[in-house]
């Protein structure tokens, strides 16, 4: 009989994956680059992939839901969380907390299941020392600041004033770029799909990541 399809080499590559870690992909832009468009757009693709996510402290936006946009929650309970070690990295992002729930994202990779982490650089820093066999980080530029600009404006979510500091913001993310491993500038979104689906699928064929083959690639020895 046939093997089953799952397990042969020819299959193709898909999110979930029993007998192979889960790979750990980081988006990280400055606001309004278009992060959590090209994040969905993945996931619509692919519906098994694994969403984290966040907890934190601001307020919801309009159509906002909790526990499926962010965990939202009041600071005091960000930093019990935080304290208690239940967040695998936090940080602080134009004066409000954000964090990554430790317990679901480590599951999720353990299973076999892949991961997009729509989060600042701060938080994609410690999630490559706390994983660094895992992460795999993918930054989006904007096609230029007055893009940027225009996207913020047009998403009409935030306030002129959190719309500055968002703008003021954006050098100071960009300048983190070259600690990533991939990077695409989001100008027309269907090739910026494209282009991380590309990054996702090249990761999820590391060898590293692939010890669930070993098995097979022993039937290829020559027989005695
Ligand atoms: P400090 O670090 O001792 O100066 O005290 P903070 O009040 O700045 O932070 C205490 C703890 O709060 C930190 O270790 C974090 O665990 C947590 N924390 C989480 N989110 C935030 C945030 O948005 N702002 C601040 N200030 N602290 C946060
Ligand atoms: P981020 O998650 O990085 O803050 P969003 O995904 O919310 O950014 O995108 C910001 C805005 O820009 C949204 O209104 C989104 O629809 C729009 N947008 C995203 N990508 C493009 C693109 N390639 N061209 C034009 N508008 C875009
Ligand atoms: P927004 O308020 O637009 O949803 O997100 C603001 C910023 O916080 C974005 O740069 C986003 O990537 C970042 N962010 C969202 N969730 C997390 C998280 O869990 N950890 C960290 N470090 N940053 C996050």
């Amino acid at each position: 009989a046939a093997p089953a399809a799952p397990s042969s080499p020819g299959a193709p590559a898909r999110s979930v994956q029993p007998g192979r870690r889960g790979v750990c992909l980081v988006i990280a832009a400055p606001s309004g680059a278009g992060k959590s468009t090209i994040a969905r757009a993945l996931r619509a693709r692919d519906p098994s992939l694994f969403t984290s996510v966040s907890v934190t402290t601001r307020a919801p936006r309009p159509g906002e839901r909790e526990g499926v946009d962010y965990h939202f929650r009041p600071l005091d309970q960000f930093r019990d969380m935080a304290r208690k070690g239940d967040l695998l990295e936090w940080a602080e992002v134009f004066g409000r907390g954000y964090g990554t729930p430790r317990k679901p994202l480590l599951e999720a990779l353990e299973s076999g299941r892949d991961v997009i982490l729509d989060i600042d650089w701060q938080g994609y820093r410690q999630l490559r020392k706390a994983l660094p066999e895992d992460v795999v980080g993918l930054f989006v530029l904007p096609p230029s600041l007055e893009a940027l600009e225009s996207r913020l404006r047009g998403r009409d979510s935030d306030s002129a004033e959190e719309i500055g500091k968002r703008m003021r913001a954006a050098m100071d993310e960009i300048s983190h770029w070259n600690e990533f491993d991939y990077v695409l500038v989001n100008e027309v979104l269907d090739q910026a799909v494209e282009e991380a689906q590309a990054v996702l699928t090249a990761a999820r064929m590391a060898v590293r990541r692939r010890r669930d083959l070993h098995a097979q690639v022993a039937r290829f020895s020559p027989a005695e």
